[in-house]
């Protein structure tokens, strides 16, 4: 039967193309790291090389195949699958992804970005089972988000709905990765944290110790990881910064509620996985802001999916 669907997860780091059912049970996987100093043109030879080997593993050919679904990481402009950029891997730059990959693999193919993957990827196969409203929020290095009303992903007219990340939390705040300042991104990705607790040690010696202990006495290996694992040890710096990470991350969530009043709202990415010491404060915080109604109405919840949230977001994508 030509139900049979091929899934690729293109990021900054590593590159996987999975095979999977029709129901979208992933059957054969391979997992490459991304060479970044060969570019897009190198990265899609590996993807399709990967492709034709999963296709073979599994005694099918592509005559069997229905559907590519791509999750890229970085923006693309959905209407005609083109990449945008990728902020890790240069050369990516107004790539036609969907048609090369169609040119070449002579099949039906849809590319969208990761973040957008990933919503859809939760809401079939994760956290967000059974629920048609809801927002997925992935704090890794960056902040990326989708937003999925009625079942549907929201798109937007120039498809860059859902930049979850890009929402101005702070006036005159840090500058972020986007040119402007004050993003939530600016303040509490992964990335920024880890910043943040830097600078915070160098402006304290005395209270960062634990900090700069932790990361084996080198301020400059301080991450968000450390200040989490610090925290939860009951140093008040590290506790500060956690606060001050909590309340900017409730300002955006409690807004969000107030304007999409969610079933879900569902935290992926590296920053999810430090559990209670997160999102116990996070739901309090965020009913300071939020309404009374959305706030009851909404559940804040970790993703599931983890290490294999791209390839099924992938998945989703190409079974939407
Ligand atoms: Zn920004």
């Amino acid at each position: 039967m030509v139900n049979w669907i091929l899934a690729m997860d293109v990021g900054g780091t590593k590159q996987t193309v999975a095979l999977a059912d029709g129901e979208g049970q992933i059957q054969v996987q391979q997992r490459r790291p991304t060479e970044r100093e060969s570019g897009a043109e190198g990265g899609i030879e590996v993807l399709l090389e990967m492709a034709h080997e999963v296709v073979a593993e599994a005694g099918l050919t592509l005559t069997e195949v229905a559907r590519v679904g791509i999750g890229f990481g970085g923006p693309v402009d959905v209407r005609t699958g083109t990449v945008l950029l990728s902020h890790h891997v240069p050369g990516w730059e107004n790539v036609p992804l969907r048609a090369i990959m169609e040119e070449k693999l002579g099949l039906p193919t849809v590319v969208d970005n990761d973040a957008n993957a990933g919503t859809l990827g939760e809401a079939r196969f994760g956290a967000g089972r059974g629920a048609e409203d809801l927002v997925y929020i992935n704090i890794g290095t960056g902040i990326g988000g989708g937003i999925m009303v009625k079942g549907q992903l929201v798109r937007g007219v120039t498809t860059t709905a859902g930049e979850i990340g890009h929402t101005t939390v702070k006036e005159d705040g840090p500058l972020c990765t986007c040119g402007k300042r004050g993003c939530l991104e600016s303040i509490c990705s992964g990335d920024s944290i880890g910043r943040r607790a830097r600078e915070a040690v160098t402006a304290q010696p005395n209270a960062g110790r634990a900090l700069v202990e932790a990361a084996g006495g080198q301020v400059g290996a301080i991450t968000s990881e450390t200040v989490f694992a610090v925290a939860a040890q009951g140093d008040a710096l590290a506790q500060a910064l956690v606060d001050e990470t909590v309340h900017y991350l409730a300002l955006a969530i409690g807004n969000l509620l107030n304007l999409l009043n969610p079933e879900l709202v569902i935290i992926g990415g590296g920053l999810s996985e430090v559990g209670d010491i997160l999102f116990v404060p996070l739901r309090q915080a965020v009913r300071e802001i939020a309404l009374e109604v959305p706030y009851r109405a909404a559940h804040i919840v970790p993703a599931e999916l983890g290490y294999e949230a791209g390839i099924l977001g992938a998945v989703a994508l190409a079974l939407e």
